[in-house]
């Protein structure tokens, strides 16, 4: 089902007329609008002025030079553009004829009517698929009964049980009928109600098939100018029966439940959809194997640290870290160990540095870390403790493993592209020196 929105079936030809004016000039813009139903505002607020409301105010005497503001007028609730139709309903429900939808500025964009929703809302698919059968476990206001039962018990516990209608049954078909008019009847004319029902009972009775839909069963009462269905089974065996009445006021329970599913459903498709989308988010964010930050989001995190230590002259320095003899790791232990060592790794330097430093991978064995407010000393320092962790962790080789850190501080000016230069010519000093050692390159 299809539900549109609010301002898909609103209507934009209103007649608009703000309250400063007075009751003549409204009742002018009625007539030159053709419109018997006109909107008064007042800033984001509206009423309605009707054909009948100038009537009532003409036969009040009421000076026609009156601005509208010194009147009282009704006012018109109000809806957003972009709302579901199906928010209208609530006020179907309060009894408003119309609407205000107003965009995003407040100001009136058009009116919906009832008639505009509910058309829209398309209660005829739903009479279309209901069938009657569904309907009938309401029995409980009619009553079977043999044709020889005497019309006066009837009549009393009709009475009683406040039922309406009694169905005469023989061999489980429908033969008769009596409803509380007809007893009504029988009263006023004195009929002698000792007699069995049979005398008084009308008779045939007019059924209709269990499994037609609701729209069928509303067209055979208003066709008939029946007020109560009696429903049978392919053999003609009575199954129940209901009035008009209480039809609609089930199928329009169903219809407000039906909605009201179908909202709660797509609220729930919303939100799968937000947690999907924000977990598509954390991948295009994040490296695959580490968890960490991948080069594209380092990227913007950086020009965001970038703009701030602009700002406050703060210190930002840059590591570049790459694990040493890695191929080694691999061809010794095969791919997924060496897998493994970079996780942990990766482990270790997110958890030894500060939430403020933005630790990314770079690419195979390489890990940039960006420092906001550190210096060099500190940066140094920092390198040197991180270097110390590896070198003492433990790993699934039986071979040493370290790191080499190259370290630059950035520059007012600076590129990340030659910030990472200078990085590597410092982690290339550091090769060079043996590796496990920090080199700075500033
Ligand atoms: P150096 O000390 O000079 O850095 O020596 P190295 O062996 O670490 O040399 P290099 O940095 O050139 O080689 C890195 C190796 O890491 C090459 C590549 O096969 C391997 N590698 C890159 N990405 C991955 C990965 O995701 N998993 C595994 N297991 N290995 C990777
Ligand atoms: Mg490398
Ligand atoms: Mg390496």
């Amino acid at each position: 089902m299809n539900f549109p929105n609010i301002e898909e079936v609103a209507t934009t030809d209103v007649a608009q007329i703000s309250r400063e004016r007075t009751l003549c000039e409204a009742i002018d813009l009625m007539y030159r609008s053709e419109h018997r139903q006109i909107i008064v505002t007042e800033k984001n607020r509206f009423y309605g002025l009707g054909i009948y409301d100038v009537l009532r105010l003409s036969n009040s005497h009421m000076n026609k030079q009156t601005p509208m503001y010194e009147i009282a007028l009704t006012p018109v609730p109000t809806l957003q553009k972009g709302k579901s139709i199906l928010e209208a309903l609530e006020y179907i429900r309060q009894d408003f004829e119309y609407l205000v939808v107003v965009d995003e500025t407040g100001a009136l964009y058009g009116i919906v009517s009832q008639t505009d929703i509910l058309s829209s809302i398309d209660p005829d698919t739903m009479m279309e698929t209901f069938r009657l059968s569904s309907f009938l476990q309401i029995k409980k206001r009619t009553r079977w009964v043999d044709q020889n039962m005497s019309t006066e018990e009837i009549f009393r516990f009709m009475e009683k049980h406040n039922h309406d209608a009694t169905m005469i049954v023989e061999a489980k078909k429908p033969i008769g009928i009596i409803t509380a008019k007809d007893m009504l009847l029988l009263l006023k004319q004195h009929r002698d109600l000792s007699l069995p029902v049979r005398e008084y009972m009308t008779t045939p009775v007019i059924t209709l098939p269990v499994d037609c839909t609701l729209k069928e069963a509303l067209a055979f009462m208003q066709d008939k100018h029946f007020k109560r269905i009696v429903a049978v089974d392919d053999e003609g065996n009575l199954v129940g029966s209901i009035t008009q009445k209480e039809l609609i006021a089930i199928a329009y329970t169903r219809w407000v439940k039906m909605i009201e599913a179908y909202q709660s459903e797509l609220r729930e498709i919303n939100a799968r959809l937000e947690q999907k989308s924000r977990k598509y988010e954390k991948f295009a964010q994040t490296d695959s194997l580490t968890g960490l930050y991948n080069r594209m989001k380092f990227l913007e995190l950086f020009v965001a640290e970038y703009n701030v230590m602009m700002h406050r002259t703060n210190d930002l320095s840059l590591l570049l870290i790459d694990i040493d003899h890695f191929k080694t790791v691999n061809d010794r232990y095969g791919h997924n160990v060496g897998d493994e060592v970079i996780v942990k790794v990766a482990d270790i330097l997110q958890t030894s540095l500060r939430s403020v430093d933005i630790v990314c991978r770079w690419g195979g064995e390489e890990f940039v870390a960006l420092l906001p407010a550190t210096t060099v000393a500190e940066a140094y320092e920092t390198a040197q403790k991180l270097r110390e962790k590896i070198e003492k962790s433990t790993f699934q080789i039986d071979m040493p493993l370290s790191v080499s850190i190259g370290l630059t501080r950035i520059k007012e000016g600076d590129e990340l592209r030659s910030i990472i230069e200078r990085a590597d010519k410092a982690l290339y000093m550091a090769k060079d020196a043996g590796r496990n050692c920090v080199r700075k390159y500033l």
